[in-house]
């Protein structure tokens, strides 16, 4: 398989956009070699600039729920740009996708549009602390909220593939009303809220972790019983369960409901949008109904409505359960080859968000999630790379399936995994 185009246009990209890419987990930087540039996707397969065609396990991150180019979708969006591209004033669509959005997830009321799960978490966060004025938040340590000032302490996704504590340009200042808690220890969260009588605004959690792999949630309804507590909102993180791993998002698996909700990627059809919502008396307080300020000039893009009410539509229940059975699929593929390979491992699910860590322990926390073996992934990565999988270029990310994976796609890893693991095997430290 050869990569010279993607190589040449990887090295002109570097001259003009830093790293060479608008999102640093494209660079490949943990797993070496030559990002992928892509010209084109359909249903479950991506074509890069080579013209090698590669079986989809990304999803460009999540959205991808029905796979590209969904013909539903495109048609959305031819039809909504031929109307007009963006008039910075409300239409009704956007009213058709808050609604598809709070008919989903009981807890949400009300929903703001924002054009990215990052503006969607900050915008939560300001409307917590709002709302209770107070100033300070909880995250945990592995979970990913976007790269919000306030939220990047200890965050998963590419933070975590970075190997970074935080990040330089965040100020002191910023980070100093947040308490970074290990994921899924509820003493920790209760010993804080002790020490912080009545100053903790608001916990944020992903609904369930997939940042730092995926790791199912034990605490979820134990964090909403303490911030009720307390006085204090919890918002739950549904960018990337949200629309994905059910209906409902991981709300409909679980039913705990959260004060606040943020939303993104399913939602969006693959276009820039994203959204927060909940509880009608918390939202009351946004303007231009309440106090706290949010805005933004291409919030409920029409063009981009069109494709997330298009995809949400187009998401059946006939997707969630072919979404189940691909990744239950994919997951038992994972254990047979690395079984074979002796390669210890723990295949992880959160819903059909699922990950492989290189360790015989289950993992919990963010700390699990970095003692596990990750110098195998390189050489696992690659060698389905190479055999058309692609997989996500970092050992702490969820592997997200999409429902347009057919037989043929499942022979193609089925063909692939013996070899990757092999790889991983032969791994050295
Ligand atoms: N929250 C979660 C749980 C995410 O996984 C992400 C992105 O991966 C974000 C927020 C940020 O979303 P965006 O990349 O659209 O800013």
């Amino acid at each position: 398989m050869t990569s010279t185009r993607s190589q040449a246009l990887f090295e002109r990209a570097a001259a003009v956009i830093p790293g060479g890419v608008n999102s640093p987990v494209r660079a490949f930087h943990s797993v070496g070699g030559t990002p992928r540039f892509m010209v084109r996707g359909e249903g479950p397969h991506l074509w890069d600039a080579d013209g090698n065609r590669y079986v989809d396990l990304v999803s460009s991150w999540g959205p991808m729920i029905l796979g590209h180019a969904h013909p539903d979708v495109v048609r959305a969006v031819r039809d909504a740009a031929v109307r007009g591209l963006s008039f910075g004033t409300p239409t009704e669509g956007e009213i058709e996708l808050a609604e598809e959005i709070v008919d989903r997830v009981a807890p949400v009321n009300q929903v703001r549009l924002v054009n990215s799960g990052t503006e969607a978490t900050m915008s939560a966060i300001r409307l917590a602390r709002g709302f209770t004025g107070r100033r300070k938040i909880i995250k945990f340590a592995g979970c990913y909220h976007g790269h919000v000032d306030a939220l990047l302490a200890q965050a998963g996704s590419g933070v975590a593939t970075l190997g970074l504590p935080t990040s330089p340009g965040v100020t002191g200042a910023q980070a100093a009303d947040t308490l970074v808690l290990p994921y899924d220890d509820l003493d920790a969260v209760r010993a804080a809220f002790a020490e912080h009588p009545d100053e903790i605004a608001c916990v944020i959690t992903e609904a369930a972790a997939g940042n730092m792999g995926a790791v199912a949630p034990r605490h979820n309804a134990g964090l909403r019983d303490l911030c009720h507590a307390n006085g204090a909102l919890l918002i739950m993180d549904e960018v990337m369960t949200g629309f994905r791993v059910s209906r409902s998002g991981w709300f409909g698996l679980e039913n705990v409901a959260g004060d606040l909700y943020t939303f993104g990627k399913v939602m969006s059809g693959g276009l820039p949008a994203a959204a927060f919502g909940g509880r009608a008396d918390v939202m009351a307080k946004l303007a231009p109904a309440g106090p706290v300020y949010q805005a933004g000039t291409l919030s409920g893009n029409p063009v981009a409505v069109a494709a997330g009410l298009a995809t949400l539509r187009a998401a059946t229940d006939e997707v969630y359960l072919a979404l189940d059975a691909n990744a239950t699929r994919l997951g038992a593929l994972f254990t047979t080859a690395l079984t074979d390979a002796g390669v210890p491992h723990r295949v992880q699910y959160a819903g059909n968000l699922l990950s492989v860590f290189f360790t015989a322990d289950e993992v919990t926390d963010y700390a699990g999630a970095q003692a596990a073996q990750t110098w195998r992934f390189p050489p696992f990565f690659h060698a389905l790379l190479e055999r058309g999988v692609y997989p996500p270029p970092s050992a702490f990310e969820a592997w997200f399936v999409n429902a347009a994976m057919t037989e043929e796609d499942f022979a193609v890893i089925a063909e692939a995994l013996p070899h990757a693991a092999r790889a991983a095997a032969e791994a050295a430290r």
